[in-house]
């Protein structure tokens, strides 16, 4: 029997690998810059073969002891033909076959998946969404991301663009978004806005989120405020989606959820105010459990088809 998964999580500025073995534990993990082998895809998929083969030397892990490969991607991933259709933040990456050339380089199964649908995959089998058939897993950080569980399967659409609740509109007016729309949830919630936000309430240009979060855990008034008013924002951001979906649980996940004690009031008011009543009855706000870990476990879910 297989005992492990490779699970590879390809970011913007770094990818981290990791050996994930069948109770969903990271037992060994490496690193690289992304920035170095970014020139062209074939330089970074040789980087990644290299990675895992020596991570798998380093462990002295057989071929024969691994399920499968799992890649997570920063964009937009035809999960079913294995192909990388677009990677925004990792130029030239257009239509490139990855899952058959890895396959063909490292000699074993590879699937892979957006990297946001990674971790919502970890969390819901491993972390903060264990035991419920549907679940909303968002990512708060630059950018915000989105992941669904419907009916016990992670919910993709036929293009594969399926979740992207950072651009569900919070205003028919509001700023624009790289997306193309305007007034999209990611623009009063992610990290550019807050960042100015914060600067703006506390009248110091250098101010960062971190150290909106080191006052407010000191107590400070106006800190504590800040992050009410995230939390406010969150909750709106989240009414929408609670009421079509009636979710069991809201995983919240990415930088700013190291302030979820913070936000949490906020978000479950807000809930409380704004949804409909069934669906906030239901509803349970949790924060993510795995940290940085999770995208590396979604593969250990999504090669093994845990259910
Ligand atoms: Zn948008």
């Amino acid at each position: 029997m297989s005992q492990y998964v490779i699970g590879i999580d390809v970011g913007g500025t770094n990818v981290k690998l990791g050996v994930v073995n069948v109770k969903g534990k990271v037992i060994a993990r490496s690193s690289f810059s992304t920035g170095a082998h970014v020139s062209q895809p074939a330089v970074l998929i040789d980087a990644l073969v290299q990675a895992v083969q020596a991570l798998m030397a380093a462990r002295g892990i057989d071929r024969s002891a691994v399920a499968g490969v799992g890649v997570g991607l920063p964009g937009l991933v035809d999960a079913d033909k294995g192909i990388v259709r677009i990677l925004p933040n990792i130029p030239g990456w257009l239509d490139v076959p990855l899952r058959r050339i890895l396959q063909r380089k490292l000699r074993m199964e590879v699937v892979l998946e957006n990297d946001v649908n990674m971790i919502t995959l970890g969390e819901w089998k491993f972390g903060a969404g264990r035991g419920v058939h549907d679940l909303v897993c968002i990512t708060l950080g630059t950018g915000v991301g989105g992941g669904l569980i419907l009916n016990n399967a992670i919910y993709r659409g036929p293009g594969f663009a399926a979740g992207e609740i950072g651009h569900a509109p919070l205003n028919e007016e509001g700023p624009a978004c790289g997306c193309g729309g305007w007034g999209c949830f990611e623009q009063y919630v992610g990290n550019r806005c807050l960042q100015k936000n914060a600067a703006a309430a506390f009248g110091r240009k250098d101010i960062s989120l971190e150290d909106v979060y080191r006052l407010a855990v000191e107590g400070n008034k106006k800190a504590l405020g800040f992050w009410a008013v995230v939390g406010g924002r969150v909750g709106t951001g989240l009414v929408g989606t609670i009421n079509i979906l009636n979710p069991s649980r809201i995983v919240i996940g990415g930088g700013v959820a190291g302030s979820f004690d913070f936000i949490r009031p906020a978000i479950e008011e807000t809930i409380k105010r704004r949804c409909m009543k069934i669906q906030a009855g239901m509803v349970k706000v949790v924060r993510a459990r795995l940290g940085t870990d999770a995208g590396l476990v979604g593969a250990k879910v999504l090669v093994c088809h845990d259910k």
